[in-house]
């Protein structure tokens, strides 16, 4: 505790000093960021092969390139970004300029989670530091090498009172909470989360919160059957379906199923091979709890493909499961692993009935032609973000905020977004001397304004 303390306390004097308000300064270390980085990108590759066996190419894809393209993005815009934006005078501030000035909050703590542990500790982090924030980052316990390699890395760009890594499991997360911060950034789960805002709510510390859910996928019959296989095939089983948007579960319609099913077993075979434990590219469960997890969900269900189940070394096969009842365990949990439950609807109602008995969730998908029944269908569910006709790529466009609504998170980032998520909005309003209108003015006698 005392090690957390000190460290906090020099973060704190550090930000006092005001160097972080020096854009030159923030820039600097973000470029030195990107150059270890791009150094070490066959080290993180090698790093979350062991965690769980991710390929490079998924490596690359959703975790190192994702995170050199928001460091581009942010020392490209960051003097544009923190400059004063200038707003238009009111008739009540006038004669004035008015602006927004974008301030960082102090000192800011972010806890990551293990299934993109590089991305998702490196992305609030680096908005953090482009804002002007000090930072100390807890990546996850359960990735043991790629948590290592982020401390060296930080530890080679930083000096310790601007970001640091403390390295540990829950323990650690409970002492970092304990301290006084002036922002929290926290990416897990909704009860993790809840601990977190708790935590929070001591010091009256502002918040993100970035939790999971039960995200539906809807197919209909005007889609084209083999594309939507095909890219749900992707969408789903990328990390091994442990992906906080990844689609939860599917609703087709009726009148395909049969058919559709048929098309994402060929898609998963084409994929991953009849053997995905012999796969490359197919990732494995994180550790033995969760695969224990997975597999009770796979009790006492009708599993209609894959469901080969190997504890000791953590594998659980790309698994379809026809229509779970609604209080299994597959359709009240987050299922977070490469099980995809496939449910039907023949009306709209249907798909209330389903989508309704969870929370509101991070993600929703649809797969439609029908331009009304997408509208309709966006406008009525309540979620953080989504796609029409694909899974997973909002995430990769930084001018939509990413972020969930509910039990699914509060508050958003990335590009931009991350950047004001970092900053505190300061409005000031800078007076003109040269008229003073009497009217506001004591005494006010029978004076009255016309607003
Ligand atoms: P988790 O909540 O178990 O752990 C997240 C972090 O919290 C870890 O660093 C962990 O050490 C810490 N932690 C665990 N227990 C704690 C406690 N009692 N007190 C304080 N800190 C504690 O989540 P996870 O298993 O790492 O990640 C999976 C969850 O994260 C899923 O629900 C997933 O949907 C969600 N997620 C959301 C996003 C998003 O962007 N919204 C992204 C990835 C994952």
């Amino acid at each position: 505790m005392s090690n957390i303390h000190n460290i906090l306390s020099k973060q704190k004097a550090f930000f006092s000093t005001q160097k972080t308000k020096d854009v030159t300064y923030r820039l600097e270390l973000l470029k030195a960021l990107k150059s270890e980085i791009l150094s070490k990108e066959k080290a993180i590759y090698k790093a979350l092969k062991e965690d769980f066996n991710k390929s490079e190419f998924e490596s690359f894809i959703s975790e190192f390139g994702l995170v050199v393209s928001e460091l581009n993005l942010v020392i490209k815009n960051l003097k544009k970004w923190a400059k004063p934006k200038r707003v238009k005078a009111s008739l009540l501030t006038f004669p004035s300029k008015d602006y927004i000035y974008k301030n960082p909050y102090g000192n800011v703590l972010v806890i990551g989670p293990w299934n993109y542990p590089f991305l998702l500790t490196m992305e609030p982090l680096i908005m953090a530091v482009a804002s002007g924030n000090t930072v100390v980052l807890k990546p996850s316990e359960l990735t043991q090498k790629t948590s290592s390699l982020i401390a060296e890395i930080i530890a080679n760009v930083f000096p310790k009172e601007v970001a640091t890594v403390c390295q540990g499991d829950k323990d650690i997360s409970t002492q970092l909470l304990a301290q006084k911060w002036d922002y929290i950034f926290f990416t897990g789960s909704a009860k993790v989360g809840t601990i977190v805002a708790k935590a929070a709510a001591k010091y009256l510390t502002p918040i993100t919160l970035e939790l999971g859910g039960k995200s539906p996928c809807i197919v209909d019959d005007t889609t084209d059957l083999k594309l939507t296989a095909r890219r749900i095939v992707w969408g789903k089983f990328l990390n091994g379906g442990q992906t906080c948007i990844a689609a939860d579960y599917l609703i087709v319609k009726k009148n395909i199923k049969e058919v559709f099913i048929e098309m994402l077993k060929k898609e998963i075979i084409r994929a991953y091979g009849n053997n995905p434990k012999r796969s490359k590219d197919f990732p494995r469960i994180i550790d033995k709890k969760n695969t224990e997890r997975l597999a009770k969900a796979l009790n006492n269900v009708d599993v209609i493909f894959g469901g080969e189940i190997d504890i000791e070394n953590k594998y659980i096969a790309p698994t379809l499961v026809d229509s779970p009842n609604l209080d299994s365990q597959l359709m009240t949990d987050e299922i977070f692993g490469p099980i995809l439950p496939i449910l039907h609807y023949k009306t709209e109602k249907d798909i209330e009935n389903i989508i309704w008995n969870s929370e509101k969730p991070l993600a929703f998908y649809i797969f439609s032609k029908n331009i009304s029944f997408v509208e309709n269908t966006l406008k009525k569910f309540e979620f953080g973000g989504g796609a029409v006709n694909d899974l997973l790529i909002h995430f990769g466009n930084p001018k939509l905020p990413f972020g969930g609504v509910g039990s699914s998170g509060m508050g958003t980032y990335h590009g931009k977004h991350g950047f004001n998520t970092f900053s505190h909005e300061k409005s000031i309003v800078k007076r003109g001397t040269w008229i003073d209108p009497p009217a506001r003015y004591a005494p006010y006698g029978f004076k009255k304004l016309n607003i």
